[in-house]
């Protein structure tokens, strides 16, 4: 190889998405150099990826206590405003994006501003961030690309063809968990049932939102977000063995899919490298042994977060950051035994009826509706207790 290698800045270091990335960077040798890897507050798993990754330095978002004696003698920078100076960090090539939830808003922006190629997997800043991260986006010299897989199949599948030749974008569930489940069964589930996975093995929230489609709803609105198409054009089917990743149809008729085997590995290093194709490790796609490919409708009326999500995205404003927020705290509700699995949507649902819509312009826009579907929804959490 030739060129320098480049310089990657992992924010989420110690999650999934973190370290699926970790792995991939590592499979690649030489090509990629880690800058900075973050975590939240889980300092001792920072420090065993740091000694085997050595970046330049590390960020814990969360101060630790005195007693917390890292044995990685490496740089170590701590809080909100270091992590925030990691995103924007002009050592960088790239940035991962794989913090979770809201709090990943700040670093989109931070990255994107400063002219960087974000591989985006905290979807949440996009959906509750909305106009303001795709203006940080076209403003600037940077780069949005997408991990999710469904929107990284769609993002290779337009291959750069504008949003007026798609007539439909097709995003493929895997249906969680409870999709042959009869909904008067929900009220028995519990945070264990719906942290097993069928397909994916992710973060806990991620999980959670994949059981109650919350995810989809959440993947219709960035689909919108990152390809320019309208909520009319956004469908999703359930494909329960995750093979095909998405589809886009072309209004010649062509429709084009993109298929592999589920690891988020496959994603994370398009993300990385795209267009280029790099070598990987990967289970071959074999269409005999894999198939058929199975396909059946969204039983959209057992997972009422599916369209309260979609409706919240086409009322668009402040709505999709609200919709983000409620379902932030009734999902750590649900895992914290306070909330049944059937209250998450009906917490949600009250704080949507109970918020007044307003435009994003600024991001204080967002800021206040977030703190304040937070605010109502953690209410509404103790009501149904
Ligand atoms: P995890 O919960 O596994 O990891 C989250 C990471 O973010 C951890 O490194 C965590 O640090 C850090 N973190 C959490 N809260 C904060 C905070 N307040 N400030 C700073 N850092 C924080 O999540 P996943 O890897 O599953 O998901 C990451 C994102 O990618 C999510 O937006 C998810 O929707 C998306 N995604 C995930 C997929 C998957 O397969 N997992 C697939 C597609 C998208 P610590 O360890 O210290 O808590
Ligand atoms: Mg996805």
């Amino acid at each position: 190889m030739t060129s320098s290698p480049k310089g990657v800045v992992l924010l989420g270091a110690t999650g999934s998405i973190g370290r699926s990335t970790l792995r991939v960077i590592d499979r690649q040798g030489d090509r990629f150099r880690l800058v900075a890897m973050t975590a939240g507050s889980r300092g001792e798993s920072l420090d065993e990826l740091a000694a085997a990754m050595n970046p330049d330095y590390v960020v814990l978002a969360r101060r630790p206590s005195e007693r917390f004696e890292p044995g990685w003698t490496g740089e170590w920078r701590y809080g909100r405003e270091a992590l925030a100076e990691a995103a924007a960090d002009p050592a960088a090539d790239l940035v991962v994006n794989a913090l979770v939830g809201y709090a990943g808003l700040e670093s989109t922006l931070a990255a994107l501003g400063a002219g960087h190629r974000l591989a985006l997997a905290n979807k949440e800043s996009l959906v509750a961030g909305g106009d303001l991260v795709l203006d940080a986006w076209r403003d600037g010299p940077g780069e949005l690309i997408p991990v999710d897989s469904e929107h990284s199949a769609i993002h290779q599948c337009l291959a750069g063809r504008p949003p007026r030749e798609v007539s439909r974008l097709i995003l493929t569930a895997s249906g969680g968990p409870f999709r042959e489940l009869p909904s008067d069964r929900f009220g028995d589930i519990q945070p264990e049932d719906a942290l097993a996975h069928p397909t994916w093995s992710m973060g806990d929230k991620i999980t959670i939102d994949s059981a109650t489609m919350a995810n989809k709803a959440l993947e219709v609105i960035e689909a919108h977000l990152l390809f320019d198409v309208p909520y009319e054009k956004i469908e999703v089917v359930v494909h329960p063995s995750s093979i095909v990743h998405s589809f886009v149809e072309f209004r010649d008729g062509s429709t084009i899919a993109q298929m592999g085997h589920p690891s988020m590995e496959i994603p994370i290093l398009y993300a990385l490298s795209g267009p280029e194709r790099l070598p990987n490790e990967y289970r071959n796609f074999d269409p005999v042994a894999d198939g058929p490919l199975v396909f059946e409708s969204l039983r959209s009326e057992q997972f009422p977060m599916f369209e309260l999500g979609v409706s919240a995205g086409r009322a668009g404003g402040t709505q999709p950051a609200a919709y983000n927020a409620a379902n932030e705290v009734a999902v750590r509700s649900f895992l914290d035994h306070r909330l049944s699995f059937p209250g998450i949507p009906e917490v949600v649902e009250d704080v949507l009826t109970r918020m007044t819509p307003r435009p994003v312009t600024s991001i204080e826009d967002v800021e206040a509706a977030d703190f304040e579907a937070r605010t109502l929804a953690r209410e509404s959490v103790i009501r149904l207790n």
